[in-house]
């Protein structure tokens, strides 16, 4: 089988809020074989910056797009594909966006050879150790302590055993602050956890001292208190408290998750696939389970993702709770025909083959952005 074309398709409502939420777009990676098989993946990103990389013509052999580096190959060679794709764009890449366009690249390959093999992928990626994970309803805060509370009520009703909320307006004031944690809290009661996101808004002192206001209402984690860059500051903050710190979503390589475990000391290690590819997923997944870590998703676009995301944890004896994306997107709602299952408060992994989702060509070719 060899691979015939790729196509990277930026899914773009008519309205996009300057709001961290990644919900809203999606770039959508569509790789197709002579065998007449289409797989997909996604890129979590910036999507015009992606689609870029992939579609670049070649300017030099170290300076090349993802695409024609892919061209004719097989994609069972998953392993020789990613190491083309890095080497082809070694000028430019060896992180970032490069390495989450490569990611898109990957999942389709990933969802290729699970439907040529019919087998769902976490199969091929010797997995089995669950058919089902617990999952936690993912939001933003919403700008009120009282607001917040009630979509926290909300997602229990729906059945979710555990929330999360994160990013703005949390942050600048420590008494607000606790009074979003409060409200959810009392919100939820004692059998529900619960999972904060701080969003990277604080320094080590002011992480400190929202760890001590916290600690009363029992947090399952603690999320991205500090920038990404401070890994002294994550280390001084881990060691200081029995409270569980959970990073790195905006890590895209391995020897980035390396540098987090190790030099970051956090307790929780958060992989988006869709910004390190499957491939890649399983390494680090493994690296984390041999220093005795958790290993869970990111998760914030469509159920391209999330399929990917419960195959990977399926395949990684690690992994404990999954984050599904709760906010309402035209772009979330409609890119697959078949939206993962809830059941109990655990998510199904997809049985079908590939990844196990069927993406709307049709929605795709309504939203795409052709600006
Ligand atoms: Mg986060």
């Amino acid at each position: 089988m060899k691979i015939t074309d790729v196509r990277a398709i930026y899914l773009k409502p008519k309205e996009i809020k300057a709001r961290t939420d990644s919900s809203q777009d999606a770039l959508i990676i569509e790789v197709e074989t002579d065998a007449g098989i289409i797989g997909y993946g996604e890129v979590d990103s910036c999507p015009l910056v992606t689609k870029a990389i992939i579609e670049a013509p070649v300017s030099h052999t170290l300076s090349q797009g993802l695409k024609g580096l892919v061209i004719g190959e097989d994609p069972f060679e998953h392993e020789k594909i990613w190491h083309k794709m890095y080497e082809g764009t070694l000028y430019y890449g060896r992180n970032g966006a490069v390495i989450q366009a490569m990611a898109g690249i990957d999942l389709a390959l990933w969802d290729i050879m699970g439907k040529a093999l019919n087998q769902p992928v976490y199969k091929l990626l010797g997995g089995g150790f669950k058919d089902r994970v617990r999952a936690y309803a993912s939001h933003m805060f919403a700008f009120s302590p009282e607001e917040t509370a009630e979509v926290a009520r909300r997602a229990v009703d729906q059945g979710f055993t555990a929330v999360k909320f994160g990013w703005e307006p949390m942050g600048p004031d420590p008494e607000f602050d606790e009074a979003l944690v409060r409200a959810i809290r009392g919100a939820v009661g004692d059998e529900v956890d619960v999972l904060i996101d701080g969003g990277l808004a604080w320094d080590l002192k002011a992480a400190m001292e929202r760890v001590k206001r916290f600690e009363p209402y029992n947090l399952f984690w603690l999320e991205e208190p500090l920038h990404p860059d401070n890994l002294q500051g994550y280390a001084r903050l881990a060691e200081s408290t029995g409270m569980r710190i959970a990073a790195g979503e905006e890590e895209c390589t391995r020897a980035g998750f390396q540098c987090l475990m190790d030099e970051g000391k956090i307790d929780v290690v958060q992989v988006d696939v869709t910004r390190v590819g499957l491939t890649e997923a399983r390494k680090i997944a493994f690296d984390a389970h041999q220093r005795g870590l958790i290993c869970v998703n990111h998760t914030f676009t469509t159920d391209i993702n999330t399929a990917a995301s419960l195959h990977f944890m399926a395949s990684i004896p690690n992994s404990i709770i999954l984050e599904y994306c709760a906010e309402d997107s035209i772009i979330r709602r409609r890119t697959v025909r078949n939206p993962i299952k809830l059941e109990d408060g655990y998510a199904l992994v997809p049985q079908g083959p590939g990844l196990g989702v069927e993406v709307d060509r049709e929605f795709l070719r309504e939203y795409e952005y052709r600006g």
